[in-house]
């Protein structure tokens, strides 16, 4: 059964056509690599797959059922935003921020698990502030986890985050994708990484210019290129205006 089926998702904020017509689907056990530049509409991808934003053309399924129908899903399906850095007094513990995850008590005991699967647990008892930019994100996938779900979804979740811990979380990720059959979906702007992880590709820029097999993607040097300088220039750009 296809875990994720998107079909001619079209969202037009004032002004601006954020996503134009895309379709792809995500099988199960899949480990999908989303790439595109900045405003690229990976984040509004998201949040429609998530029911934040419900302002779309299309149709979207989960589980073979129409996320329009029911909300029901979420209970399968983690999310680790882009980013959340807590200030250092923030008045929560690591062990208290993934227990926010739990919506299903039964659960509980998985909160000590999903700590240590994220080699996160000696530091259960600190505030979430007094942690690294790093460990907060890796404290962020145990909350998207603890809820034991079928697939978790990352919005480009190592921005800013140094390359020791990067590949500590890309080791997890690995782990949680292959041992636990986690279906990952996870948008980022490392190519590489994704060649290394990522089973399946999706090549986003408001339209849908690739989707399929990761080694289809990277063994075709000129889609590479061509893709690669699109999305530096586009930063680059960006960049230049900000
Ligand atoms: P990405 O996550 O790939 O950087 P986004 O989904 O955040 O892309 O944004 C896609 C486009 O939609 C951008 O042009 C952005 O400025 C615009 N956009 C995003 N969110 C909103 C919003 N809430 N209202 C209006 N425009 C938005
Ligand atoms: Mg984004």
């Amino acid at each position: 059964m296809k875990v994720v089926e998107i079909k001619n998702l079209t969202v037009q904020y004032p002004g601006v056509r954020a996503l134009d017509n895309v379709s792809f689907s995500v099988e199960q056990n899949d480990f999908l690599g989303i790439i595109g530049p900045n405003g690229a509409g990976k984040s509004t991808l998201f949040s429609c797959m998530l029911g934040l934003n419900t302002q779309y053309n299309g149709s979207i399924h989960f589980f073979g059922k129409n996320i329009r129908g029911s909300k029901k899903y979420l209970r399968d399906v983690g999310y680790v935003p882009q980013k959340p850095i807590f200030e250092k007094n923030f008045p929560a513990t690591v062990k208290e921020i993934v227990r926010m995850g739990l919506r299903q008590k039964s659960n509980e005991e998985r909160v000590d698990k999903v700590l240590q699967d994220v080699w996160i647990h000696e530091l259960s008892h600190k505030r979430i502030g007094e942690l690294s930019g790093g460990q907060q994100q890796r404290v962020f996938i145990a909350k998207a986890l603890v809820d034991d779900p079928k697939v978790l979804i990352l919005d480009e979740p190592v921005t800013g985050i140094d390359t020791q811990s990067t590949e500590l979380f890309y080791g997890i990720l690995r782990e949680l994708n292959k041992k636990q059959n986690i279906t990952i979906i996870w948008s980022s702007h490392d190519l590489d990484a994704v060649n290394k992880l990522a089973n399946k590709v999706a090549c986003l820029d408001r339209t849908l210019f690739f989707h399929g097999i990761a080694d289809e993607f990277f063994s075709n040097e000129e889609l590479v290129k061509k893709y690669s300088e699109a999305s530096m220039q586009k930063h680059m750009h960006n960049h230049v205006e900000s």
